[in-house]
């Protein structure tokens, strides 16, 4: 047996490896078995050099536990270590990789910083034991097993050892601390998360399966008997849908795929995109379009992201653009640095070329399924409307890639593209400036009269529901030229698309000025701003209108974004405006019981306040209560 000292200027780093992270401890058993991957791959590489003659065997990894001895145990079949390279891998190459990895770490450890905490490496085993013991039989002729045991400490000794098979076992002997590390449900639980896709077969116990009895008993009724066998419990999908090439998968393979990464998913994705690039870096994935609707902000954080089909983490934010964490599925890239800050990504030159090209590749998918089966993608729109339109407002590029298939729906369901829409309303929504006016409404139930209103002057009126609206739209204001966009209730109709200069009111000043304090008797006048115009008889003879402006600047203050955050919340603001030209009108002003004449313009402020569904509670009881009294009279 002999003794060595790791490094002799390095500080002890144990205490400090055993400190790091504490949450996230659980990660040592992905370093260990990705070390063990690499090593069987490294075997089948020699392999296919002719470097090693003859069958590989079984492969299989495999992690278990011994609870009498208290040991976590990751054995691999894979090239091995002799003497000197245990002294030069695990105490050179292994223990300076782990010390750099903490130098950067120290003092970050709140900054959740380094993506998935990578580079720690084979020490990371010390933060969960009091000692490991590594056994190793190389795969070179001749090469003879031997033992390093290391406590914790930078003393370690190193002795022949018995092993007769191949490869490398890792033993772990775990603190009393970390008990948790010895439960096969936890295990199991982190094999789940960290190794599901890697390369090579991992077993980890064993599970039962029924088979046929080879006896061929049959039982009562004549059928042969079922007997219980334990087979091997593989933990992994060695060779997941990603890695695969995209003519080799069929529709069903891409949506068994999604049931293996969400399996508490029922709902299935719309359709998908397969990534593959080998140059200049290396990206493969597949990314899922899940049915959105207005579900916004449940959706984040699922896509995985992988390392040489090792997960590394699900939070991929800095590493795609933000709208692109709205999708599903796996991404998968050797180049993207892991071992950095997150806040250092966004500038590392490989991953924005990595995450510009996800982006073009969404919106060419997006583009090419639009040009081959419109009709196909016009019943996906409803479901993806969100996720572009979070593009548009977020991703310069993304917006003129995609603006020729961004469709609108009108509330006869029909849908045009934005160069269609500008034909179809050209000659009936110009106003008198020459500016085109895209009506809308975001809720077709609640704006019903004004709807009906604008249909009234054969106008064409967009459904555009959604918390991106009022964004999207002032992002079209800006784009599309001499166009404005209006919600149905932004004013009264004609005001709405104002054709000439209408006058203002036939009512005298005097008139107004009377009518004016008689309304603002009866209504708040904070929230409603009373003014005057002349109408058609036939319109109604009070109606309440949402300046878009204001009305767009509180919704953007309330979902964020476009520079609006912190304004607080704003109070709502409305018009009310009176037709000069309704007899209503006329009525109230020659009415000289005072008392009739309030409960007239009452009852025709609460109408108004009705259409817009602003009538509740108290206010809506006394409306009826005067309604019923004004039909008995
Ligand atoms: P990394 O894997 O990033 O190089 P590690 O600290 O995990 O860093 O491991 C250091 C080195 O030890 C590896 O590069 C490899 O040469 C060797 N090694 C670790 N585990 C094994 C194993 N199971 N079989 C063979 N060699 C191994």
């Amino acid at each position: 047996m002999a003794t060595g000292t790791i490094n002799v200027q390095a500080e002890n780093i144990f205490p400090i490896i055993k400190k790091f992270l504490y949450s996230e401890h659980e990660i040592f058993l992905r370093e260990l078995v990705s070390n063990a991957v690499d090593a069987t791959s490294k075997l089948k590489t020699l392999q296919k050099l002719g470097e090693i003659e003859g069958e590989l065997g079984d492969t299989k990894i495999e992690v278990s536990i011994d609870k009498k001895k208290g040991t976590l145990t990751v054995s691999d079949k894979g090239i091995g270590m002799t003497q000197e390279e245990v002294e030069k891998y695990l105490n050179q190459v292994a223990f300076s990789g782990a010390s750099e990895f903490l130098k950067k770490y120290e003092g970050k450890a709140d900054d959740a910083g380094i993506i998935g905490n990578f580079g720690l490496g084979f020490y990371s085993a010390f933060m969960v034991s009091k000692k490991v013991e590594v056994i190793s039989l190389s795969h070179k002729e001749g090469a003879e097993a031997v033992k390093w045991t290391c406590e914790g400490n930078p003393e370690y000794t190193i002795e022949p050892a018995k092993k007769k098979t191949r490869g490398t076992d890792i033993v772990l002997h775990i603190f009393d601390d970390d008990k948790e590390f010895l439960e096969d449900h936890r295990i199991q639980g982190i094999l789940d998360k960290f190794c599901k896709f890697l390369p090579v077969e991992i077993k980890f116990g064993t599970k039962s399966e029924w088979i046929d009895d080879p006896k061929g008993e049959k039982d009562k009724d004549g059928n042969v008997k079922q007997i219980e066998k334990k087979v091997d419990n593989i933990i992994n999908n060695p060779n997941p849908a990603w890695k695969k090439s995209p003519v080799d998968l069929k529709d069903e393979d891409y949506k068994s795929f999604y049931r293996e990464l969400y399996p508490m998913t029922f709902e299935e994705p719309l359709f998908n995109i397969h990534l593959n690039v080998d140059y200049p870096f290396n990206l493969t994935g597949i990314l899922y379009f899940p049915r959105l609707k207005d579900k916004f902000e449940l959706q984040k954080n699922k896509i995985q992201l992988y390392s040489n089909q090792v997960f590394i983490t699900d939070s991929v934010e800095n590493i795609v653009p933000e709208f692109l964490t709205l999708l599903h599925g796996v991404i998968d890239s050797p180049d993207i640095p892991l071992n950095v800050s997150r806040s250092y990504l966004q500038t590392d030159s490989n991953v924005r070329k990595i995450s510009s090209h996800i982006s073009k590749k969404v919106a060419d998918k997006l583009a090419e399924m639009f040009k081959n089966d419109r009709e196909d993608f016009k019943k996906k729109w409803d479901d993806i409307r969100i996720f572009i339109e979070y593009g548009m407002l977020t991703d310069e590029k993304f917006y003129d890639r995609i603006k020729d298939v961004y469709l609108f729906k009108n509330t006869e369901g029909e849908y045009f593209t934005i160069e269609e829409y500008k034909t179809k309303i050209e000659e009936n929504q110009k106003n008198k400036d020459n500016k085109l006016v895209f009506l809308y409404t975001t809720n077709k139930e609640e704006q019903h009269e004004y709807i009906q209103n604008a249909k009234n002057r054969d106008y064409d009126v967009l459904e555009l529901e959604g918390p991106l609206t009022s964004h999207i739209v002032g992002r079209f204001e800006m784009k599309l030229e001499n166009t404005s966009f209006a919600r149905a209730d932004a004013d009264t109709i004609d005001k709405l698309i104002e054709k000439k200069d209408t006058p203002k009111s036939n009512l005298t000043e005097d008139q107004e000025k009377q009518l004016k304090e008689i309304i603002e008797g009866v209504v708040n006048k904070e929230t409603y701003n009373v003014q005057f115009e002349s109408m058609s008889e036939k319109d109604n003879p009070m109606v309440i209108t949402r300046p878009e402006f204001m009305r767009r600047m509180k919704e953007q203050s309330e979902t964020g974004g476009g520079g609006m955050y912190g304004m607080g919340n704003l109070p709502d603001s409305y018009n009310l405006v009176v037709n000069a030209n309704h007899p209503l009108v006329s009525k109230i002003l020659i009415e000289t019981d005072a008392d009739k004449a309030k409960q007239l313009t009452k009852q025709a402020t609460d109408l108004a306040m009705l259409s817009q569904g602003l009538l509740k509670g108290e206010a809506l009881s006394n409306f009826i209560k005067r309604s019923v009294d004004l039909i008995e009279k």
